[in-house]
């Protein structure tokens, strides 16, 4: 096992990942920025470094200053959480290179999945169900270009292949803007992600998210943990995710599972990683992988009882996956809300100092935040500032305990978007399940 590890985030994932270190007798080594320094995992992590001022360019994107802490307290491993560097494949390198331990995949799979083209390419290979498109980046020639959107069927999407974060998209639903969609996506996706490359896909107009965990060695062992539901999104942010997805079935679960399992062992894949996919009549397309932890993964956790970041650090350490598939079953139901400091209605960023915070409990209920009372929220980053986790034996349990916690968690000091969940907890559409990724956005009237 790893001896000491180095957590390159903060907030409560950085706060998530000490508690799993904790466990499995890793020391650990906060690194933060000077707005950082009254963070609760900075305070119970073994060293603490600070590696520069709050900007995060200048911090949590600062990869020489993360490696020299790294060499500094002579830790072994870097973990870098999700958000920041964790997807950034010349990091991961850098990492490697200085003689430390990356928590996540090898660079050249977070490469290839960071490039839509390429991730698709890979997919498809290895059998797994993508969206009807051009196979491969679009061409300077008009006229393929139009039969082949004619030959998919409008509505289409252009989408970057360098793209991310919602961004780098544009739908076309006829001919008439066609051409003209493909040149300003290019030119965007030139500008803002230096690839220019495009490529073409069918919109899909009603679909839900639907995405599989996985876990994989590296060594020729993976397995699934079944999917989650983050259809509930704004803005393309997911904002309430819940595990099983309603109405899929086990065999739905088990084939589309199996798929992604196939593509792990044929990529050789290392670490814990996301297949998102769309789900509409019936089918998964696949978007695009996740090469990380993700925010959502409690609720996986909740309904399977594995540990998914302490499996990460297990792999890191080079054990082969010591869970088969047949030790997976998945019991019950669980559902997280994202809290985030802004404000129910305006969804203004609310960052000051919590004079009040009282958690809620009782059975069913974790809540993964780094918040305490007398805590001052930063304004320079992310607003989410924790996430509530309910479970319980079946949906209905889950819904009712989540709405008896969402009655009594109490944040006075700044404002939040928990009166928001409560709203959707209470909406007809989401209790009876399988609402599509539009549905929060017409509910909010936006
Ligand atoms: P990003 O990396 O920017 O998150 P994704 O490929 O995951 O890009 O797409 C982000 C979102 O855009 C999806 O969750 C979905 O809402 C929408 N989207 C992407 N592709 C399609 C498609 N073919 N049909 C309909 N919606 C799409």
């Amino acid at each position: 096992m790893l001896d000491k590890v180095v957590i390159a985030n903060r907030g409560e994932i950085a706060l998530r990942i000490l508690r799993a270190c904790r466990e499995l007798g890793i020391k650990t080594v906060a690194v933060h920025s000077e707005a950082d320094r009254e963070l609760k995992h900075v305070r119970l992590a073994d060293e603490s470094v600070c590696i520069g001022p709050a900007p995060s360019d200048q911090s949590y994107l600062n990869v020489p200053a993360i490696i020299s802490a790294a060499e500094l307290t002579d830790a072994v491993g870097i973990h870098p959480g999700y958000g920041f560097l964790s997807e950034n494949a010349d990091f991961a390198e850098r990492v490697e290179d200085s003689g430390f331990v990356f928590i996540g995949p090898t660079p050249e799979s977070i490469r290839t999945m960071g490039d839509k083209v390429e991730a698709i390419r890979a997919m498809k290979k290895a059998g797994v169900p993508c969206v009807p498109g051009s196979d491969g980046p679009l061409g300077d020639d008009s006229e393929t270009n139009i039969k082949l959107a004619e030959k998919i069927g409008y509505p289409i999407i252009i989408k970057a292949a360098g793209g991310g974060g919602g961004r780098g998209m544009r739908v076309v639903h006829s001919e008439a803007t066609l051409l003209n969609s493909i040149a300003l996506t290019k030119q965007e996706a030139g500008a803002n992600f230096g690839n220019d490359m495009v490529y073409m896909e069918k919109f899909l107009e009603t679909p839900r998210h639907i995405e599989i965990q996985i876990l994989s060695d590296g060594q020729g062992n993976a397995i699934h943990l079944g999917e989650r539901d983050c259809s509930m999104q704004r803005r393309h942010q997911k904002v309430v995710e819940e595990a099983p997805a309603p109405g899929i079935t086990e065999e739905m679960r088990a084939q589309i599972g199996q798929r992604c399992v196939d593509a792990c062992i044929q990529l050789n894949y290392r670490g814990a990683g996301t297949f998102e996919f769309l789900f509409q009549d019936g089918e998964f397309y696949f978007i695009e992988m996740n090469t990380r932890v993700q925010v959502e993964h409690p609720v996986t956790e909740m309904i399977t009882g594995v540990d998914i970041i302490k499996e990460q650090l297990r792999i890191a350490s080079g054990e082969p996956l010591n869970i088969k598939q047949s030790d997976i079953e998945i019991r019950g139901h669980a559902i997280e809300c994202r809290i985030n400091a802004e404000d129910a209605k305006t969804f203004m960023p609310s960052p000051g100092k919590i004079d009040r915070y009282h958690p809620p409990g009782g059975p069913g209920i974790r809540i993964d935040t780094h918040i305490y009372g007398g805590y001052t929220v930063p304004p320079h980053y992310d607003s989410m500032i924790g996430k509530l986790i309910a479970y319980g034996c079946n949906r209905e349990v889950a819904i009712a305990r989540m709405q008896g916690a969402l009655s009594e968690i109490d944040i006075k000091g700044i404002r939040t978007n928990i009166d928001l969940h409560r709203d959707i907890l209470a909406d007809s559409a989401f209790q009876a399940g399988g609402t599509n990724i539009h549905y929060l956005e017409k509910k909010l009237g936006l």
